[in-house]
């Protein structure tokens, strides 16, 4: 049995923190529209794979601008 997943690995998408007026951080969010508590390596919804190497710095930039 041969499975052909080329292609797959090229789909890598990121999360985008979501973070209330308060500044604090709900959750992530897909560009699925799927949502989720925590930053997982792959959306559970869709299957893509997801950068999180930045994540840290993409969360501080998201809070900083709900409190702005
Ligand atoms: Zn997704």
């Amino acid at each position: 049995m041969t499975r052909d997943l080329q292609g797959y690995e090229h789909n890598v998408s990121k999360w985008e923190p979501v973070v209330d007026a308060y500044g604090d951080l709900k959750e992530f969010i897909c560009s699925c529209g799927r949502g989720s508590k925590e930053a997982s390596n792959y959306c559970p919804n869709c299957g893509t794979k997801m950068d999180n190497s930045n994540i840290e710095k993409e969360i501080k930039e998201a809070i900083i601008n709900a409190l702005n």
